[in-house]
């Protein structure tokens, strides 16, 4: 690590929700693995002053990179997670409604399969279990114009802990030059070639 990039760049989770629980929004970096978010959480998060965490959203046309960081009480442990990652109406729900706070939460994603999921559970091809085929080799969902061969549906679950982060901010990249944190994630892990 070079001494203007004190901090390791972490960014080794899938993706990031965004949902309304408990009357806040939460940013949820999303995990495929229970034990390894709360581990993360243990790690680095735990350690974090919520004072002093930041997100930062810089839009670069269809896609968004999110950077968050923050001061630690464990700093040898610290890291701060990025992510390059497709616009979604989500994302765009988040924006427009976040008001300045949200809650931090760490969450797992898994994908679910017609067998474990109930009746009414919603398809990604937008039609509920019950709309598709019975049959154990059979999937098809049974509205006429729907071309859905296989019930898929993901599940997000939430951790309970939580940080609360009250320094959000959505910038261009000509605007990140401004901006500590978004200007040190590009440095190392855009403008710098790998090695
Ligand atoms: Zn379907
Ligand atoms: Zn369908």
């Amino acid at each position: 690590m070079s001494s203007d990039s004190p901090i390791p760049w972490f960014d080794s989770f899938l993706g990031v929700a965004y949902r309304y629980y408990e009357i806040r929004m939460n940013v949820v970096p999303l995990f495929s693995d229970l034990k390894i978010a709360r581990k993360f959480w243990m790690d680095t998060m735990h350690w974090w002053n919520d004072h002093s965490i930041k997100i930062r959203f810089v839009e670069t046309g269809d896609t968004y990179w999110f950077i968050m960081g923050a001061e630690s009480r464990n700093p040898k442990n610290n890291r701060a997670i990025f992510k390059v990652l497709p616009k979604s109406p989500h994302f765009d729900r988040f924006k427009k409604g976040h008001e300045g706070t949200a809650y931090l939460r760490l969450g797992t994603y898994a994908i679910k399969f017609k067998k474990d999921v109930k009746d009414d559970a919603k398809c990604n091809c937008g039609h509920i279990k019950e709309d598709h085929e019975e049959g154990k080799d059979d999937d098809s969902c049974l509205f006429e114009d729907c071309d859905c061969k296989k019930f898929e549906t993901f599940q997000v679950n939430l951790l309970k802990k939580k940080k609360t982060v009250s320094d959000i901010k959505f910038l261009t990249e000509t605007e990140i030059k401004d901006d500590v944190l978004a200007w040190n994630c590009f440095s190392v892990n855009k403008y710098t070639e790998k090695r």
